[in-house]
């Protein structure tokens, strides 16, 4: 039986849809968390704890056995899964590329040098005074922190006033949060947003799906909605895209294993937001079904232990998911609405992750949505009213308001 190393933070639902690809893939899955983070475990004492501020030891230690794959489940743990891949000398993307792909800055600095299009960007330490730094910016701008991910902290600023504001902002998050020091600050790119899905085979990326975002992310904040795939974007612009993100992994140095790639296109080209060194992240992956109705998780696990599975074609003609939007800060009360959100025609399913009692922080300061809807039908604009019409069905009750969203 082929044995893979699943690194993952937590044992949330993502990790469990990889189990469950890997039981019924026949792949024994050996886990590694740390620990600390963990609320539950399913797998018993026989996950491997090891604590990912310390990479290097962790490698060590999970070295120590043998293993036919490696698979890392969203970004923190993609350094020690590569560090591991490196001393078990099995192919994965390198330590390096890792690297840059979870410092927004770095991997800013590597699409420059590779002569990719990138918007005017610098870095501004948290005690710069942001008065000053408004004086000579053009706007609209985006400011990020480095340091954390899933658009957090990410604010648009039209002014300089707003950006003095989302400054401030910015700084307090990362002080609660102590993580990082810096912000960018990045010209706003206009445009319409694309997520591409791939998976890399010893330094040959093979496109997987390219998700259309329907809704317009033209911030302040920047919260995912609705994927849908494949892409209504003509030809020749999702050939760009795929263009783009052939330079992209080229000049991150990625090398073998899944990749996430966020971009947007105008007239101008197209712009690469950022890549990941990893599957598309939460449940989204259930959007997406290959062949003969294979899951990405399988997919992954396949690749991981070098069986590729093959010409992936998706199975649906079009699907896609609705990251279900935080719709204010409260206390999740109750959600309703579920089961005639799942009978519109189209829908899959609708799975609420949020938990009653459950206190929810939209953008900028939280993260996290409160659940999933998955649609799929003939054509990608089906699907997307699809998950509209659903969406209308839920009713968020948050701190004894209903709120209809
Ligand atoms: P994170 O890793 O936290 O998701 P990103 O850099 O991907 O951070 O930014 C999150 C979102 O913010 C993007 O998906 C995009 O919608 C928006 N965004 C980020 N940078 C820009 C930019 N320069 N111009 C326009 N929108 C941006």
């Amino acid at each position: 039986m082929p044995g893979v190393l699943l690194i993952a933070a937590t044992t949330g639902y993502q990790t469990r849809s990889f189990a469950a690809a890997a039981k019924r893939l026949g792949i024994d899955v050996t886990l590694a968390t740390d620990r600390c983070h963990i609320l539950e475990d399913p797998w018993g004492d026989n996950a491997v704890p090891v604590r990912f501020d310390e990479p290097e030891a962790a490698a060590d230690v999970l070295s120590q056995s043998p293993f036919d794959g490696i698979v890392a489940v969203a970004d923190a743990p993609t350094l020690i899964a590569s560090l591991t891949a490196e001393r078990l000398q099995l192919p994965w993307h390198p330590p390096e590329a890792v690297a840059l792909c979870r410092d927004k800055h770095r991997m800013r600095e590597s699409f420059r040098a590779a002569g990719m299009a990138v918007p005017d960007y610098f870095r501004a330490p948290l005690d710069s005074d942001p008065r000053v730094i408004a004086e000579r910016l053009e706007f609209p701008v985006v400011l990020k922190p480095l340091g954390l991910s899933a658009s957090r902290g990410v604010i648009r600023a039209n002014d300089a006033g707003e950006f003095v504001a989302a400054f401030a902002r910015i700084r307090r998050i990362l002080d609660d949060e102590r993580a990082g020091d810096a912000i960018q600050v990045e010209r706003y790119i206009e445009g319409r947003e694309f997520a591409l899905e791939g998976l890399m085979t010893r330094g040959e990326l093979e496109v997987l799906a390219i998700f259309d975002k329907p809704d317009p992310l033209e911030g302040p904040f920047f919260e995912e909605t609705i994927y849908v795939t494949p892409s209504r974007e003509r030809a020749d612009t999702q050939n760009r895209m795929v263009d783009a993100a052939r330079h992209a992994v080229r000049a991150l140095g990625l090398q073998h294993g899944p990749v996430h790639a966020e971009m947007r296109a105008n007239e101008r080209g197209v712009y690469m937001l950022e890549v990941a060194a990893r599957p598309i992240g939460g449940l989204c992956a259930r959007a997406l079904r290959f062949g003969e109705g294979r899951t990405l998780e399988e997919i992954v696990l396949l690749h991981a232990i070098g069986e590729m599975p093959g010409a992936l074609r998706l199975t649906p003609p079009a699907s896609g998911v609705m990251m279900i939007p935080v719709p204010r800060a409260g206390i999740l009360e109750a959600v309703s609405g579920v089961d005639e959100a799942r009978r519109v025609p189209g829908v899959d399913d609708v799975v609420i992750t949020a938990k009653i009692g459950q206190k929810l922080t939209p953008l900028p300061e939280g993260a996290g949505y409160t659940g999933f809807i998955f649609a799929s039908g003939v054509e990608p604009a089906a699907v997307e009213e699809s998950l509209r019409a659903a969406h209308a069905q839920l009713n968020f009750s948050v701190l004894g308001s209903l709120d209809v969203l």
